[in-house]
């Protein structure tokens, strides 16, 4: 059926300025890391991305290598892109990266101005765009100088192929050097894209000073920890679940006693404060404006329609905060 957007999409995102850029990011953003490849149920997959937009979800996040197969969640992508949402491409943010393993040979990894280049012109064409939002630096390369990974970022903007760039899995010092670099070359860092959550505070720890010194923005990927921070493996593992998937990142063996136990109790102050788990971990990750946005992944409608729903509530007071940190100590 022909997708006409909700009316009312604008009504109750809430959308945060992303760094000291002009550009606004939703609170909530949508990566399509899982759940949107080649072996996924494409209805399923445009169903996801048709709700998230009309919930006033506007930025989606992909990279080359997402599927799988590799390169199949940009082509899905595109087809929903072209099918349902070709009317809105002004009111999306829709980014990509390049940056682990894509094509066999010396120039499909890492960080080289050759493989950026070609991974960013082969993105565009899988996705049937002719430009995205933001290009990234998947990871930093320990044997590319990082002048020319930051090189690649800015020639790409000057091409015209994104608007601004992005990095990620870069600490804190990578990242102060590859700002200066980029400054220097006139292609300003909009914004950094890190894991964290309540169960990973690596960030914390130096690379958040650096970006609000900078004036970077920064997206927190896996903020619900791939689902741990949900509800669902409190009483085991779920046969449609994450964990319970053979090629998945999120293994059974890293449902252990000991999380699941932690998890149980952030589960009881997150009912004290009116929320499911998983709002409760979004509104942690977002609730001292720190981050500009936090980056779900799904599987299914619902969890999207629940999970925006945790903008309702963001606020924490100390006593939430240091039961929280009790809890992980
Ligand atoms: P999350 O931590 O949000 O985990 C998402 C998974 O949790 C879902 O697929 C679903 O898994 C489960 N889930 C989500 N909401 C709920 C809910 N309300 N109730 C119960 N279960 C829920 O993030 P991801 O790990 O998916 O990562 C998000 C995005 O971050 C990626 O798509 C990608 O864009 C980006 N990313 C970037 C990386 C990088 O290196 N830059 C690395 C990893 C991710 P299920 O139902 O299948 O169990």
């Amino acid at each position: 059926m022909e997708y006409l957007a909700d009316a009312n999409r604008y009504t109750s995102m809430q959308y945060r300025r992303c760094g000291r850029s002009g550009v606004k990011l939703p609170a909530i953003s949508l990566g399509l890391w899982h759940n949107f490849g080649g072996v996924d149920t494409l209805e399923n997959s445009r169903a996801m991305i048709r709700r998230a937009f009309d919930l006033g979800i506007t930025h989606f996040d992909l990279a080359n290598n997402y599927g799988p197969p590799a390169g199949s969640a940009e082509e899905n992508f595109g087809r929903i892109l072209k099918e349902d949402l070709a009317a809105y491409r002004d009111e999306m943010i829709i980014s990509t990266k390049a940056g682990y393993y894509m094509w066999p040979g010396p120039y499909g990894d890492w960080g080289s101005k050759k493989y950026l280049v070609a991974s960013l012109d082969q993105s565009l064409k899988r996705m049937g765009l002719e430009y995205v939002d933001i290009f990234y630096s998947h990871r930093p390369d320990p044997e590319t100088p990082l002048e020319e990974t930051m090189a690649a970022l800015d020639l790409v903007v000057r091409q015209g192929k994104a608007l601004y760039v992005g990095l990620s899995n870069y600490d804190a010092n990578q990242t102060k050097q590859a700002v200066s670099i980029l400054k220097q070359l006139g292609t300003p860092l909009l914004i950094h894209q890190p894991r964290y959550s309540i169960l990973d505070r690596w960030i914390e720890d130096g690379l958040q000073t650096v970006l609000e010194d900078e004036g970077v923005g920064s997206i927190a990927f896996c903020p619900l920890a791939q689902g741990l921070l949900t509800s669902k493996y409190l009483t085991g593992i779920p046969d449609d679940s994450r964990a319970a998937k053979e090629s998945s990142f999120l293994k059974e063996s890293d449902i252990t006693e000991a999380t699941v136990n932690k998890v149980r109790e952030l589960n009881v102050i997150a009912q004290q404060r009116g929320q499911s788990l998983a709002q409760m971990a979004l509104a942690w990750v977002l609730r001292s404006g720190r981050v500009t946005s936090a980056l779900i992944g799904a599987s299914r409608v619902a969890q999207i329609e629940e999970n925006v729903a945790a903008l309702e509530q963001l606020s924490f007071n100390d006593d939430e905060l240091s039961a929280i940190d009790q809890v992980l100590r």
